[in-house]
């Protein structure tokens, strides 16, 4: 079996052609603003793309830079500002944190109508009561992916790998509120691979390069592979590749330094599922559209309410 490839390039485009479509019929235009802290380069990296396709799809957006050494007073005071604003929409503050700031606290600071992440206590219970809430976009957009390729969720078993706040939690959430049959594995779990083998959906969120092989998917499963991994060590990227992907990682490696590579053996999961999301261009293209998706949603839903 070769596996169908979920393109996330296609997917996140539609999604993004919608939102920009809803953002042209409002009077104003919603905006996201971004708290950056600290010079982590995958931060600056992630906050760009954000504050980019915002502008692109006709939305406002705010990027504030604060030093590593800004103190958690000063960073909830802005949260605070920012919160008080009516004229912003999304508040996003990029995780992670210096380590003198606590990511709770901050994340708890946020007003649950600007949270745009979704990671808000009172969005998380929400989610997992079944109200409507902001919902965290890597999971989000994993249902997009399943829903808009026609792929069956309701009545399947769905499994998990991680159950992180960010991805494995409300992932399960929000495949329980389609209907799936959940499990979700991590660290702990004994005998992942007899229960993975099981899955008609599976989904990886582990945070280690190819983890899940052949030997833990079922054959004609949908894979989908939310990791993303920066490797830089040659012979990772000769056990994960073949032929000419193997040929281009290679020359991505030597070029700079390092190639971005799933959860989830490429090679095994293309041998043996049936669709696959690949990385890169699979679930990551979704979490910046569904950021996008959030924002719109959120400022619809606060002006209508506060007019
Ligand atoms: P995380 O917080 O580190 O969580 C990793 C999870 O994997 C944990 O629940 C851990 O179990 C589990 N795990 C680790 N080793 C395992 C093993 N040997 N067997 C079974 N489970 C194992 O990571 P995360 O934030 O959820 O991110 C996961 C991956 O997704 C990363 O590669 C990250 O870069 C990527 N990611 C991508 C996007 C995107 O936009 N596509 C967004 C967010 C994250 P324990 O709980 O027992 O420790």
């Amino acid at each position: 079996m070769t596996a169908k490839l979920l393109s996330g390039k296609e997917i996140s485009g539609a999604i993004k052609a919608e939102v920009r479509e809803v953002t042209a019929s409002l009077s104003y235009r919603p905006c996201l603003v971004v708290v950056r802290v600290g010079d982590d380069p995958a931060s600056a990296v992630y906050v760009g793309s954000k504050v980019k396709t915002s502008e692109e799809l006709g939305m406002r957006s705010e990027q504030h830079h604060l030093p590593s050494d800004v103190t958690q007073a000063e960073l909830l005071a802005l949260v605070e500002r920012l919160n008080l604003d009516p004229e912003v929409d999304g508040i996003l503050v990029q995780l992670p944190l210096p380590k003198h700031i606590d990511e709770s606290s901050v994340i708890e600071a946020i007003d649950p109508a600007k949270d745009v992440d979704g990671f808000h206590p009172i969005n998380v219970g929400r989610l997992s009561l079944g109200q409507e809430s902001l919902v965290p976009c890597t999971p989000a957009g994993v249902i997009e992916i399943l829903k808009r390729s026609d792929i069956e969720i309701s009545g399947r078993h769905a499994v998990i790998v991680g159950r992180s706040n960010i991805v494995g939690k409300p992932m399960t959430m929000l495949l329980l509120r389609e209907n799936a049959t959940v499990t979700i594995c991590h660290s702990r779990t004994a005998d992942l691979r007899a229960i993975t083998r099981q899955a008609d959906i599976l989904v990886a969120a582990i945070g280690r390069p190819g983890f899940i092989h052949r030997e833990h998917i079922r054959e004609g499963a949908t894979v989908v592979d939310v990791g993303i991994n920066s490797v830089t060590d040659e012979a990772v990227i000769n056990e994960l590749f073949d032929g000419d992907d193997l040929a281009k990682r290679l020359a991505t490696l030597e070029k700079r330094g390092a190639t971005l590579v799933g959860d989830v053996s490429p090679r095994d999961a293309i041998a043996k599922a049936g669709n696959f999301t690949p990385v890169p261009g699979g679930v990551g293209l979704l979490t910046v559209a569904m950021l996008m998706k959030n924002t719109v949603d959120a400022a619809r839903r606060r002006r209508s309410e506060n007019k």
